[in-house]
């Protein structure tokens, strides 16, 4: 029974066994929907890090010697024990997170069909051979996994932000620490666990908490670990692409956005206010690829903001566990504030909040689905990423002035656009300084796709070939006949 799924002390991973930190160290794990503590995670101490250190060196020597077709198939066991188990995972990360039921399952589900995709490309992670310029010389080109990796992972998609860094290391033959997050860490334990059951030998696979900013300056500037991959937000980001760079370490940095939406007034503007209100409010919207300023072409400005309203209002909030919730709460105390501040400081310079705008009562960090117009660029949400369930509204007059609000942030991650002019949509998909671009449908995010951002939002791929790339060196070998 689901229901009877308790929620766990949750462990660290290390050498194969699942164990409790030094001195039992633990911090509580809260449950956002009712702020009651619900479990507890291990605090990994410099003695922790150092076995997890040894155990993944170890680990890296065995992995980089099973062949490709071997990690293939444990990985896509690891996928159908994720899979069984989908009921229980989406559970514990409704308990920690917040997310509703549904949500939560489907993560659980993308995640086993991330895993089935990374296992069969890593089996296509080929070299190439360069014809010679001298008749007897062979120059080949072999793709070598990086080396033990260094994950770093957030909580608004437990499971999903580790799958796409595990399943890329382990796909390329690299062994990887991940330090999950403290707060929503018994998903993605259980997502571990899967790889743990499926035959996936000692050392291959860390897991560690603690604090994150102990363990990334230790683990980036140790000579074992040879990659480091994070997602998060910019700032934090930019901290340890330094600390990569310094100890020259290879880098994936997944940060922030405010992915602008521009709806020409040439859209299906009630199809468009449908899909993207929808898109808007998932996850509370504590997505770094959430829609977040929408610049709408003035014929259509009225029509648009009042079908998206209409959509916000119908959003069920609740607890996740509630079936007919269909918004959450928001994932921590933190983000009730961060939403409060953005909203007063725009009502302070002349902004309407068209609807919601405030917290939901007083237990639970539940918080109203917001729409605020009559928005100016100097207002901080304009500015600021909003990581929450509020959408900003902007009229535009023109294409050119759409796409220079577009660019001006300093972050280039998703970005949307509605029109059904095929030169309009060519135009903006080649205008927008975003690393995704999807045009009258929300396409973002299939594993077999790219996922990453440019400028501030960071570099690296986590989808698509790219992404196995990033876990892999070229190897050139010339070799001349004797
Ligand atoms: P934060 O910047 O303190 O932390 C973001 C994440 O980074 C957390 O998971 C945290 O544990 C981790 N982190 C923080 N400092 C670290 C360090 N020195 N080393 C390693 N990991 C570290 O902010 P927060 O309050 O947790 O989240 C709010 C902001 O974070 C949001 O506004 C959003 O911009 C960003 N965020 C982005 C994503 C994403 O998917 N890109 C996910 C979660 C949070």
């Amino acid at each position: 029974m689901l229901a009877d799924v308790t929620y766990p002390s949750v462990q660290l991973h290390i050498d194969g066994v699942w164990r409790d930190a030094e001195g039992r160290r633990s911090i509580p794990v809260l449950n956002p929907a009712t702020e009651e503590e619900i479990g507890a995670v291990a605090h990994a101490s410099r003695a922790d890090l150092d076995e997890a250190l040894a155990a993944t060196t170890r680990g890296f020597d065995l992995w980089r010697k099973t062949s490709a077709y071997d990690r293939s198939k444990l990985m896509r066991r690891a996928a159908d024990i994720v899979r069984e188990r989908a009921g229980s995972i989406a559970r514990l990360m409704t308990l920690e997170q917040g997310k509703p039921l549904a949500e939560a399952r489907a993560e659980t589900l993308a995640a086993a069909d991330i895993i089935d995709w990374f296992a069969e490309e890593g089996r296509r992670a080929y070299g190439r051979v360069i014809p010679a310029r001298a008749p007897g010389v062979y120059q080949l080109v072999i793709k070598e996994p990086v080396g033990p990796v260094a994950a770093f992972t957030p909580w608004n998609f437990p499971l999903n932000q580790v799958v796409r860094k595990l399943c890329g290391a382990l796909a390329a033959g690299c062994s990887i620490i991940v330090k999950a997050p403290e707060e929503t860490p018994a998903s993605p334990a259980e997502l571990i666990r899967a790889f743990v059951d499926a035959g996936v030998p000692a050392g291959v696979i860390g897991l560690v908490y603690g604090v994150p900013a102990e363990i990334s300056a230790y683990l980036i500037a140790h000579p074992v670990i040879r990659k480091i991959t994070f997602t998060g937000s910019t700032p934090v980001g930019k901290q340890l692409a330094a600390l990569a760079g310094t100890h020259m370490k290879r880098a994936t940095m997944e940060l922030g956005g405010h992915s602008p939406v521009i709806v020409f007034d040439d859209a299906d503007v009630q199809a468009a206010a449908r899909q993207i209100a929808a898109a808007k409010f998932r996850n509370a919207g504590q997505v770094c690829v959430s829609p977040t300023r929408y610049l709408i072409q003035e014929k259509v400005y009225n029509e648009f903001v009042d079908a998206f309203v209409a959509v916000a209002k119908q959003v069920k909030v609740g607890n996740g566990l509630d079936p007919d919730t269909t918004m959450g709460p928001l994932a921590n105390e933190r983000r009730i504030p961060a939403m409060e501040a953005l909203i007063a400081d725009a009502r302070q310079r002349g902004a309407e909040v068209a609807t919601g705008g405030a917290r939901i009562g007083n237990k639970g960090y539940f918080f109203e689905p917001t729409v605020v117009t009559g928005v100016t660029r100097d207002m901080r949400m304009t500015n600021e990423e909003p990581f929450g369930p509020l959408a900003m509204m902007l009229p535009f007059s023109d294409f050119d002035e759409a796409i220079a609000e577009a660019n001006r942030l300093p972050y280039g991650l998703a970005s949307y656009a509605f029109t059904r002019s095929a030169k309009t949509a060519n135009a903006v998909a080649n205008a927008v300084e975003a690393g995704m671009m999807t045009i009258n449908h929300l396409g973002l995010s299939l594993p077999e796709v790219p996922f990453g951002g440019v400028k501030d939002s960071g570099y690296g791929s986590e989808g698509g070939s790219e992404a196995i790339e990033a876990y892999l060196n070229p190897k050139f070998v010339s070799q001349a006949g004797v």
